[in-house]
Formats: structure tokens, sequence, C-alpha cells
């Protein structure tokens, strides 16, 4: 099979578009390398690009992106942990001041666990990744009569939290947060939205951010 003809596109549109205006931010970008400020933990879902959502350029976002946006639990047993491997290098050499933990609405993983979905294999790999987010599923406590898109939507923002709770096990990145270095932060994409909440540490509540713009650019007539 060939090289697919959508990238080859793609890429074409960008030596042509974005490229032209970014061409010295990627040679001083080269030089000095990168210093994102900012680290991401998303969602491999293909609707949840953390540099569309936050217009962000080149060098600007470190991204981690796996099933569900989970961080498993500081665990120094000798085994190979990506998401561990990026914290250290994102905490520890890039130095980052803000970690965030982006989840979303419709994430098929959540949905998978939340309703014990068969194993799409027998290797069963999402089930096993995603009991990672047991915790956050025993707060939220069983569906009861609560519609199932509310049900799922309170397991996914429970999933967020039960990340950043993970991300505090890693001594050192505790220690950073405890003196004010680096900042956590949990935040929540509506897909058909377009909505971006941001957890509120003090009430634990996700609140839609920039909703002023949103409420000015979607209460003008589209044609
Ligand atoms: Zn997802």
């Amino acid at each position: 099979m060939s090289f697919p003809q959508r990238l080859i596109d793609g890429y074409s549109a960008f030596t042509s578009g974005r490229l032209q205006s970014e061409q010295n931010r990627y040679r001083e970008l080269a030089e000095r390398g990168q210093t994102p400020e900012i680290m991401v933990i998303g969602c491999a879902d293909s609707r949840v690009s953390p540099e569309v959502i936050f217009n962000a350029r080149p060098g600007e976002l470190f991204v981690v992106r796996n099933v569900a946006n989970l961080v498993p639990p500081y665990a120094p047993d000798g085994g190979a942990h990506g998401v561990s491997a990026a914290l250290e290098f994102g905490v520890a050499a890039l130095k980052v001041q803000h970690i965030v933990v982006l989840g979303h609405a419709q994430c098929g993983g959540v949905q998978a666990f939340a309703e014990d979905a068969e194993p799409l294999s027998p290797g069963d790999f999402i089930g096993k990744w995603m009991s990672l987010m047991a915790p956050a599923m025993e707060k939220v406590g069983p569906r009861g009569d609560l519609p199932r898109a509310d049900y799922l939507t309170r397991v996914e923002q429970a999933n967020v939290v039960n990340s950043l709770e993970n991300l505090m096990t890693f001594p050192r990145l505790r220690k950073l947060t405890e003196t004010g270095r680096i900042a956590i932060h949990g935040a929540y994409f509506g897909v058909a939205t377009g909505k971006l909440s941001v957890r509120d540490p003090a009430t634990g509540e996700f609140k839609p951010i920039a909703a002023d713009d949103y409420a000015r650019l979607f209460a003008q007539p589209r044609f």
C-alpha cells in the first residue's frame, strides 16, 4: 500500500501555507531546542487534538496521548512506562510549568470500560489499560437512573481527576507542585460543541472557559 494521498496533500498544503509563516520559528527551534511551558496529556482520539484545540504553534505544547488520557501511578518497577517517561522528560528536562490532563466527551475508551465492553482482541489491551480508571468508576458509583450521556460525562470527568491524582504519586512532581513550580490542571473538551471546561480545584467542578467568546460566536447567524 502506498503512502496515504491524504497525508501527501496535507503536507503539500502545510509547505505552501503554514511552513511559510513558521519557517524561522522551526529553524530557531532546531537550533535552540524546544522549550514548551505546557505539557498536555490527552486521549489518542482523532477528534481531540490539543494543537488544534489550543491553536498551538510548533514548540509550544509537549503532548503525550494515549487511550483515554490515562496516567498510570508512579511505579519504579523496571518496566517500560510510556507516560512516566514523557513525564520525566517534561518535568526534569523541559521543566514545563503546567501539566494539563485533557479529557473529552464521547471517549471510546471510557465507554468501553464503563459499559464492560467485550474485548476487541484476545489480548484485551484496552481492558487492561482502562482498568487504571477503576478508582474513578468507584467514585462515580452505579449509573442508577442517570441518563447514559450524563453518566458517561461524570465518568469521563472523574477519569481526568483520577489521572490528576495519579500525577501526584510521582514524588518529584508532587514536590514541584507543592512549591508552586508546576501547576496541574484538568480540562474537558465537548466534541460536539467544541466547548472547553476547566476543573476548578476548589469545587471540583468543570467550568467552561472563554464562555463569552463562545457565546458571541455562536449567537451570530451562520449561513
Ligand atoms: Zn478518548
